[in-house]
């Protein structure tokens, strides 16, 4: 496995990765990996001839007063996990590289990123496309894995590439859960053990309103306030910032709430703010 620091290096080493021929498989990551990016990693593998993995914590799509400073990081486990996985060159830009200190040219996606997250982190999607865009730029990949698990993100991604004809297939991997059903994330490290028995909430009202679903009701508001109450009933501390019934490729609201549609939401647990969503 290739450790890669430096933008030049890693244009060149995608380069010498084309040469060869094959499918360049890319997984870009925040690092502080865990078994839902290692998911992408076979993703990927299954696709690829070679895998890159990107570990870059983007401080443009935080907002200040968010948790870059926090974000936790932990270069060697992520380097044995990724060895670990068979990732072919692991890529760990610095912030200086990636971006010049009067950088202008930002690539904003006008529709998908204005709801959801977007409301509460209205930069956040600017940030994300942007560093996406500069890693293809670098990487050069072929196909390029996402998770489901950041539903609005996958979404938003398809939409840029589309519109701004990145020749890279989009591969969507699915959400990567604990035993009991929270999603794996980065941020789960930041929860006290009462708020990690509430984070459960997330889940299991996602849980519950799937099976409401298949009980046969599709209203959405309906589900919407047999979630809101199962919420505030058994896990009290989860403070719902949204919930949607959504198309999952345009995001648009949708009632009665079909198969295939897509239920999201994102609520605080404490002061972590964690995503989950079900595609029903
Ligand atoms: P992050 O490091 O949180 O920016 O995530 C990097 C990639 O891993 C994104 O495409 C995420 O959607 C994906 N990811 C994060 N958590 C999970 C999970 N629990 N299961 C599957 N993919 C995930």
């Amino acid at each position: 496995m290739k450790v890669v620091r430096s933008t030049r290096a890693m244009y060149a080493m995608s380069q010498s990765l084309r040469i060869g021929g094959g499918v360049l498989g890319f997984v870009p990551t925040m690092g502080y990996l865990h078994e839902g990016h290692v998911s992408l990693v076979q993703l990927s593998r299954k696709h690829a001839a070679r895998t890159v993995v990107s570990i870059f914590v983007n401080p443009t799509q935080f907002a200040p007063g968010e948790d870059f400073a926090q974000y936790p990081r932990d270069e060697e486990r992520d380097l044995a996990l990724c060895e670990a996985a068979g990732v072919d060159v692991v890529f760990l830009p610095g912030v200086d590289d990636l971006y010049a200190p009067d950088a202008s040219v930002h690539v904003v996606e006008g529709s998908l990123s204005r709801t959801m997250c977007g409301q509460s982190r209205p930069m956040h999607f600017e940030g994300v496309c942007t560093v996406v865009a500069k890693l293809f730029h670098l990487v050069q990949p072929d196909v390029a894995v996402f998770g489901q698990k950041d539903a609005q993100q996958l979404a938003v991604i398809r939409r840029m590439v589309r519109d701004l004809c990145f020749p890279v297939e989009i591969l969507a991997g699915p959400i990567m859960r604990e035993p009991d059903g929270l999603a794996m994330s980065s941020r789960n490290v930041y929860l006290s053990d009462a708020e990690r028995k509430s984070a459960l909430g997330l889940s299991r009202t996602l849980g519950m309103i799937l099976d409401c679903w298949q009980t046969g009701e599709h209203e959405a508001i309906v589900l919407e306030q047999q979630a809101r109450a199962h919420l505030a009933r058994v896990y009290p501390a989860v403070q719902l910032e949204y919930l949607v019934f959504c198309d999952p490729d345009t995001l648009w609201p949708c009632d009665p709430v079909p198969a295939g549609a897509l239920v999201a939401l994102a609520a605080r647990v404490g002061s972590t703010r964690l995503i989950d969503n079900i595609l029903i």
